[in-house]
C-alpha cells in the first residue's frame, strides 16, 4: 500500500485525511508539482522546486520550505515505496480555515500533501516502439493563468475529457486568434523543415519544466534548430511532425489530429533524434 505524506507525518493512503474547510477542497486553492523518478533518479528537481516556490509566492502561501526539505521528502517517498518508475506528487494548498469566505485567510497553515504513483517507463527512442499519439482539438476555454500550476484544474480537466470521450490520447488547444497554446495537461510543438517551434510562455500556458529541459538540451547540441514563437493551428495542421512533453510523458510524437494524420502517420527523424538527446542528457537537470 501506498505511504503518502500530510502535513508533518507518513501514513499509509488510507489513513490520510483533510478537513472539508480546506481551500484546496473548497476552491482549489493551492499548487502543485509532478517530478519524474526512474530507479531512485530525479529529472529536473531544481526546477520543478523553483517552479512551485514561484507558484507559491503567486499565490502568497506562506510555505518556507527550502529546496533541501523538498530533496529530502521526495527521497523518503522513494525510500517508503520503492524505486522504480514514479511521478512524485507535491501539493500545497492554502489550508483550513474555519470559514469557507474568499479572501486569504490570516495564520492559517498551508496543507502539504505528497504521493507517489506509478508511470510507464520513459519512451524509448525507438521510431517502432514508441507510442504515437492521437489527438483531438478544441478552443482554450481555460483561464488566463495558464502559467500557474495551480490544482484548480476543472478547465483542463474539462479538455482532456473531450479528447478522451473522442477516443484520443490528449486534447490540444489553441486561442481566439486560432494559434496553439498547449495540450491539457502537456506543452506542444510542431517541427517544420527540421525547425522544432513551440509557444513563447506567457499567461496561456504552463511553463513546462520538460520543455524548459527539451529547449535547454537542443540548444546546448545545436543540430537542431528552436524556435520559440507563435503557432497558427493552419501551421499545426502542416506541420511535419507534431510533439507534446509533461513530465510523466517525456517527448511524445503526435500522429493523428482529429483523425487526420500528422505527415506520414509515423513518428518523425526529429522525434527520435530529440528523444535521444532528452534520455542522454535528462538527469543533468
Ligand atoms: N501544460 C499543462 C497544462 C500541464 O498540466 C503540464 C503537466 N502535466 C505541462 C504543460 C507539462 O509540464 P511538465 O513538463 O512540467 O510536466
Amino acid at each position: 500500500m501506498s505511504t503518502v505524506f500530510l502535513n508533518d507525518a507518513f501514513m499509509p493512503i488510507t489513513e490520510a485525511k483533510i478537513s472539508p474547510m480546506d481551500r484546496g477542497f473548497l476552491f482549489g486553492d493551492g499548487i502543485y508539482e509532478v517530478i519524474p523518478s526512474y530507479d531512485g533518479k530525479l529529472v529536473g528537481f531544481g526546477p520543478h522546486i523553483e517552479r512551485m516556490r514561484s507558484g507559491l509566492a503567486a499565490l502568497e502561501i506562506p510555505l518556507d520550505w527550502e529546496p533541501a526539505r523538498w530533496l529530502l521528502l521526495c527521497q523518503q517517498l522513494i525510500e517508503k515505496n520503492g524505486r522504480g518508475n514514479l511521478g512524485i506528487y507535491l501539493h500545497v494548498s492554502r489550508g483550513a480555515d474555519s470559514k469557507r469566505f474568499h479572501a486569504y485567510p490570516e495564520g492559517v497553515k498551508p496543507t502539504v500533501f505528497a504521493y507517489t504513483f506509478a508511470i510507464n517507463p520513459p519512451p524509448p527512442a525507438d521510431k517502432d516502439k514508441v507510442q504515437g499519439f492521437k489527438v483531438s482539438t478544441a478552443r482554450d476555454l481555460r483561464w488566463q493563468r495558464c502559467n500557474i500550476k495551480s490544482t484548480a484544474l476543472l478547465g483542463n480537466v474539462m479538455h482532456f475529457q473531450q479528447g478522451y470521450a473522442a477516443g484520443h490520447n490528449e486534447i490540444i488547444l489553441y486561442n481566439a486568434r486560432n494559434e496553439m497554446t498547449e495540450g491539457s495537461s502537456c506543452n506542444a510543438y510542431i517541427v517544420k523543415h527540421g525547425t522544432v517551434i513551440t509557444p513563447p510562455l506567457d499567461h496561456q500556458l504552463l511553463p513546462g519544466i520538460t520543455r524548459l529541459i527539451l529547449l535547454d538540451i537542443l540548444r546546448k547540441d545545436g543540430t537542431i534548430p528552436v524556435e520559440e514563437r507563435t503557432v497558427t493551428m493552419d501551421e499545426v495542421f502542416d506541420a511535419d511532425e507534431v510533439w507534446l512533453t509533461s513530465s510523466s510523458k517525456e517527448i511524445a510524437p503526435v500522429i493523428e489530429i482529429d483523425g487526420k494524420p500528422v505527415a506520414d502517420g509515423k513518428p518523425g527523424d526529429v522525434w527520435l533524434a530529440a528523444q535521444t538527446l532528452f534520455s542522454a542528457n535528462k538527469y543533468n537537470y
